[in-house]
């Protein structure tokens, strides 16, 4: 709590600024389209919406789990929406985008855990913009390998899917995700010949060895990228920062990610998952 009040620095919210910023907001909405960026309030907003990039979120904005993290909206997602892929592909086209983050929520309640709507999206934007680099942030899809077949066999350059903290917290920050299994869903996306990634965010209550077991355990289970960043309370109802870790703590984990084994690792304050996704769709 108190922490909050006292932000270090480096942790101002740069704002979004600028024309192309303008035209990516127009567009979005002009497309009933949702973006993490604006749900989850990113400070890069300014950074990558100037620079014609932003996170598209599919599969609604209501989302079937409660990480106690997460800006999202909880609840009984009401759509369905099989449009949804086709107007996303139209957007990242009529943005020019040359590098596409594509997210969504979980929807548990579904029997292919959105996986045919996930396909079709990365499908559609592909065949609309065949020069565009997509990479995929995936939810859990619960040990359903069949779903996590189809959402990852589509032609995205890169699959994510976030850890976001250490075992020991899991209960505390994602309930309805296990360690062990998001573990293994990355495993599996790295043996079915994927660019794999995920994310974890610091300043949790986690310790210096838990963030150094965490990543020798993706080592061991095929992750290619990680991305590393401060995590910051999106509102009072939502879990406090019990840390803020400094700058030069990042440049030790980045250091330490690449000599355990990970080919990139993009670790800093305001690092998000998809922050600067463009710099590493090819390692
Ligand atoms: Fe959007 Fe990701 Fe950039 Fe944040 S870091 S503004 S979520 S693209
Ligand atoms: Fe937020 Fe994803 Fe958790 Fe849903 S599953 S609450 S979108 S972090």
């Amino acid at each position: 709590e108190e922490l909050n009040g006292k932000k270090p620095d480096w942790l101002r919210v740069r704002l979004p600024v600028g024309e192309s910023y303008k035209q990516v907001n127009e567009l979005v909405s002009k497309h009933k389209l949702h973006t993490i960026c604006q749900s989850g309030n990113c400070p890069n907003m300014g950074e990558c919406w100037g620079a014609g990039t932003a996170t598209f979120m599919i599969l609604g904005n209501v989302c079937t789990r409660g990480c106690s993290f997460c800006a999202v909206q909880t609840g009984r997602p009401p759509e369905y929406d099989t449009d949804e892929p086709r107007r996303v592909a139209e957007a990242i086209s009529l943005m020019k985008v040359k590098h596409a983050v594509i997210t969504s929520v979980n929807r548990d309640e579904l029997k292919d855990k959105g996986a045919e709507i996930w396909h079709n999206t990365v499908k559609f934007t592909k065949e609309l913009t065949p020069s565009t680099t997509i990479e995929t942030l995936i939810p859990d899809t619960k040990s359903n390998w069949n779903a996590l077949e189809v959402m990852i066999s589509a032609g995205q350059e890169v699959v994510s899917h976030n850890i976001e903290t250490v075992e020991k917290l899991y209960k505390r920050v994602r309930p309805q995700a296990r360690y062990a299994r998001s573990l293994e869903q990355i495993k599996r996306t790295k043996e079915y010949g994927k660019r794999t990634k995920t994310g974890i965010m610091l300043g949790l209550g986690e310790t210096n060895e838990e963030v150094l077991k965490t990543m020798d355990d993706l080592v061991k289970n095929g992750c290619d990228i990680l991305t590393i960043g401060q995590y910051m309370q999106p509102t009072r109802m939502h879990l406090a920062v019990s840390e803020y870790i400094h700058p030069e703590v990042f440049d030790f984990y980045r250091e330490e990610g690449l000599k355990r084994g990970l080919k990139y690792v993009e670790s800093g304050a305001l690092v998000r998952s998809s922050y600067h996704a463009e710099r590493h769709v090819n390692v």
